[in-house]
C-alpha cells in the first residue's frame, strides 16, 4: 500500500500514520519528494483493511499495489533515484564510468590500472577481490589483501571503488573497505545476503541473475530495500540465451523496462554481457543510447596474461577511444561523461 499525502501535511499527520502502520505490525517507509510525501507499507497490507486511511488527515490517495514489489517500484518514488558514491552522482546526468580490472591482482597493476583509466574519464574503480568463479580451480581473488591493494589505488587516484561481496560473512569487511558493494549475477537470488546488505548503508550494486525476468530482479532490489538500504544500482551484464557466439546476450530492452518498473539507476556492463572485448565498445555506446546511467568496462594493461577474464578486457588505450566516441553519444541523448582537472 502506497499513502500520497496532501502539500499541507504536517509532521504530526505523519507521525498518526506511521504510528497506526506500526501498531497493526506493518512498517513504514517514508519518501519526501519536492511535490509530495509517500509513505509506502511493507508488509502483509490486508491487516490494515478495516483502517480508514483515506479519511486520515492530509492524505491524498491510498493506493493499493498489486505488484509484489513497493519500494523499488516508481509509484512509491515517481522521480530518478540519484546515489551519492564520492564526489559522483550515480543515476544524475554524469554518467558513471566504472572501470577496472576483473581481478586485483598485484599493487603495481591495480595503481597501474586505475590511473590509467581515471586519465580517460572513469569515474568509479572496479576490481574484484572475492571472485565468484564458476570452477573452484580457478583463482579465487585476493581476499583482503586484495581489498588493501584497492584501498592504495584508491589513495593514488581518489577514485571511488567497487568490488563484490560473495558472503554474509565478508559484508563488514567489503563494506569497509568499498564505497559500492557489488551482488554478482551468481548471488542475484542469494536471499540471505541480499537481506544482510539491507542492513548497511553502503550502496550496493545488484546484477542481473543469469536467468532472471525482470520483476525478479526488482524483487532482489526490493529484499535490499526492505531493510532499509535504498542505495540500489541496477546492473545488466547479460542474460542466457541460445546464441553462443558472445558470453551472453546483452539484453538492451531492460533499460527501459526498468526505467518503467523502478526508480533505481541502471548501469550496462558489456564486458561479462559479451564476453569478447571486439564487442564491448559497441555495446557500451547502445546502453548509453538507450537510456542507461552509466557502464561497467573491464581494463587490463595486459589482457593476454590477466588473471581473469582477459579475452573481454580492453586495454588502457582501447578504453580511452571508447570514451571519446562515448562522450558524442552522451550529448546527443543529454548526458556528459565526467571531467576531470
Ligand atoms: C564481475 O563483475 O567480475 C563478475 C564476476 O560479474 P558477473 O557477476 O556479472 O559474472
Ligand atoms: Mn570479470
Amino acid at each position: 500500500m502506497i499513502i500520497v499525502l496532501k502539500k499541507e501535511a504536517t509532521e504530526s499527520d505523519i507521525e498518526h500514520i506511521v504510528e497506526k502502520i506500526k501498531e497493526h505490525g506493518l512498517e513504514p517507509h517514508i519518501s519526501r519528494g519536492i511535490e509530495k510525501i509517500v509513505i509506502g507499507v511493507v508488509g502483509d497490507d490486508n491487516k490494515l483493511i478495516n483502517v480508514p486511511i483515506e479519511i486520515f488527515r492530509n492524505v491524498e490517495q491510498v493506493i493499493r499495489i498489486t505488484k509484489p514489489y513497493k519500494l523499488a517500484s516508481r509509484d512509491f518514488h515517481p522521480h530518478n533515484t540519484v546515489i551519492d558514491v564520492g564526489t559522483t552522482k550515480i543515476g544524475s546526468e554524469e554518467l558513471a564510468i566504472i572501470a577496472g580490472p576483473c581481478s586485483v591482482e598485484t599493487p603495481e597493476q591495480i595503481t597501474f590500472i586505475a590511473k590509467e583509466v581515471k586519465k580517460y574519464g572513469a569515474n568509479i574503480l572496479r576490481g574484484g577481490a572475492f571472485k565468484p568463479r564458476t570452477s573452484p580451480y580457478s583463482f579465487q581473488g585476493l581476499g583482503k589483501e586484495g581489498l588493501e591493494l584497492l584501498k592504495i589505488a584508491k589513495q593514488n587516484t581518489g577514485l571511488p571503488i567497487i568490488t563484490e561481496v560473495l558472503d554474509t560473512r565478508d559484508i563488514e569487511l567489503v563494506a569497509e573497505y568499498a564505497d559500492i558493494l557489488q551482488v554478482g549475477t551468481r548471488n542475484a537470488q542469494n536471499f540471505a545476503l541480499l537481506k544482510e546488505l539491507g542492513k548497511i548503508r553502503k550502496p550496493v550494486l545488484l546484477k542481473r541473475g543469469l536467468a532472471m525476468k525482470a520483476d525478479e530482479w526488482v524483487l532482489s532490489a526490493e529484499y535490499i530495500m526492505s531493510g532499509g538500504n535504498y542505495n540500489v544500482i541496477l546492473c545488466e551484464r547479460g542474460i542466457r540465451t541460445f546464441e553462443t557466439s558472445t558470453r551472453n546476450t546483452l539484453d538492451i530492452n531492460i533499460i527501459p523496462v526498468m526505467k518503467e518498473k523502478t526508480h533505481l539507476p541502471i548501469i550496462i556492463d558489456p564486458s561479462h554481457a559479451t564476453g569478447k572485448s571486439k564487442y564491448v565498445p559497441d555495446m557500451a555506446l547502445a546502453a548509453i543510447a538507450a537510456g542507461a546511467d552509466g557502464v561497467m568496462i573491464e581494463v587490463h594493461n595486459d589482457p593476454e596474461n590477466a588473471w581473469s577474464d582477459g579475452d573481454q578486457s580492453l586495454t588502457p588505450e582501447q578504453f580511452g577511444k571508447l570514451m571519446e566516441k562515448l562522450k558524442q553519444i552522451a550529448q546527443v541523448v543529454g548526458r556528459k561523461v565526467p571531467t576531470f582537472v
